[in-house]
């Protein structure tokens, strides 16, 4: 597929057409219970690989369908409209498998991806730490070479789809007294490999259907053909990940907006007060204005940065940071408002607005927090 800046292509739209179907019929009806149960939406999940649309940023050489930037945006984007704990699926493969994609050796890429892409494995990504969240080189997990092996010990925190993911790309200091940010190794692990443990479900504000927890490694032993990247580079690659998948939290974060906003048009059609439908009030008309507005505007800046993505265009670090913060800052005024423009039924989980509004929250939060975008940002302003 190919596409500029500024329209999608007709393969897009029919993509998007085809993704939408999936998520109303199949997504949308668990998306309340996955919420109101904090279970991993696994209707989604088999409706997503029955459809081939739960890692499509997997090229076709592994097995996969080989869906570009855009289009695996708009998968994501399409899903979160119906349910943002489920967007996390493909977000979460494309995460958990980008630094293999960016920077392990071919035999590695062989032995990982088919799998994801035949929808037998689901792929997390393990950056964080208790003490190491925004400022990831201060991290502390350690592997120790010995012999042809690799001895891992540490704890990852707030790990998306833990226990559900078969595997995990970990990234650990491989020399403690080497340079910050220069220092660190990107490993995979497996679900089964002695040693590793995992925490108890994290209690959470959102996207509660999405399990978050926390990685434990004693002693891990793995191989070094486990080696996701060069000895050195497993920062420089979670970095340049981070670069492309914050394009998918800014179209996750799109999706849960367009998905309030569709909500609350369709309320403010039907509800009647002062003896008309409160669609007719200007108060209410204006609100719709700009919430439309900010959300074509978030979607725009992330089309033009998955455009980015797929090109690999230096400047990707800005556009991937700005898309990400400008959508999810979007996302959660238009969520906000949706609550709003629903009134008291905004408030009860009748409706699905007061959700959307708690899943919005995160995208201002993971893959950095909306203060390091601008960090991110302003960095290359004055490179
Ligand atoms: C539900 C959920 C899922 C997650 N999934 C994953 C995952 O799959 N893999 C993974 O590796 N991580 C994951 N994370 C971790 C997430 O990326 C971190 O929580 C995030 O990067 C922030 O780190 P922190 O929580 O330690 O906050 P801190 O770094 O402690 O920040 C606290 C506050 O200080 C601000 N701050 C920090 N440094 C600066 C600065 N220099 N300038 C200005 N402000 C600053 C922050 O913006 C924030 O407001 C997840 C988190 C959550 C909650």
């Amino acid at each position: 597929m190919s596409f500029d800046l500024f329209t999608t292509a007709e393969e897009h739209e029919e993509l998007r057409d085809a993704v939408r179907a999936v998520a109303e019929d199949k997504i949308a009806p668990h998306a309340a219970a996955a919420d109101e149960n904090s279970a991993f939406p696994q209707e989604a999940y088999d409706a997503l690989r029955a459809t081939d649309f739960h890692a499509p940023h997997i090229a076709e050489e592994y097995e996969g369908v080989g869906a570009d930037a855009l289009a695996t945006c708009i998968v994501i984007e399409e899903v979160a409209r119906a349910c943002g704990s489920s967007s996390l699926i493909p977000a979460v493969n494309k995460l958990g498998t980008m630094p293999l994609i960016l920077g392990a050796s071919e035999e590695v890429k062989r032995r990982y991806l088919p799998e994801v892409a035949r929808g037998e494995a689901m792929f997390s990504y393990g950056l964080s730490e208790r003490e190491a969240g925004s400022d990831t080189a201060s991290m502390r997990t350690q592997a120790v070479r010995d012999g042809d092996s690799w001895v891992v010990n540490g704890q990852k925190s707030w790990i998306t789809n833990a226990g559900v993911s078969k595997y995990y790309t970990v990234m650990a200091v491989t020399d403690p007294e080497g340079k910050r940010g220069s220092n660190v190794t990107a490993f995979v692990l497996h679900e089964d490999d002695p040693g590793f443990t995992l925490g108890e479900p994290e209690r959470k504000l959102g996207i509660k259907g999405s399990p978050t927890r926390e990685l434990f490694f004693d002693d891990v032993r793995i191989p070094d053909e486990r080696r996701a990247s060069g000895v050195g580079e497993g920062l420089k690659i979670a970095l340049r990940t981070l670069d492309h998948t914050r394009v998918t939290i800014g179209a996750q974060a799109v999706g849960i907006a367009q998905g309030a906003l569709d909500a609350a048009v369709a309320y403010v059609k039907e509800r009647k007060q002062f003896g008309k439908a409160v669609a007719e009030f200007q108060g209410v008309q204006f609100m719709l204005a700009d919430m439309a507005m900010k959300l074509e505007s978030a979607r725009q800046m992330v089309y033009a940065a998955a455009a980015k993505s797929e090109r690999g265009d230096a400047d990707l670090p800005f556009f991937g940071a700005a898309a990400k913060c400008q959508a999810s800052d979007a996302a959660m005024e238009i969520t906000t408002d949706a609550v709003q423009l629903l009134g008291g039924a905004g408030y009860v989980k009748d409706f699905p607005v007061e959700r959307m509004m708690r899943d919005a929250k995160i995208t201002q939060i993971y893959e950095g927090t909306n203060q390091i975008q601008r960090m991110v940002m302003a960095r290359q302003l004055l490179k």
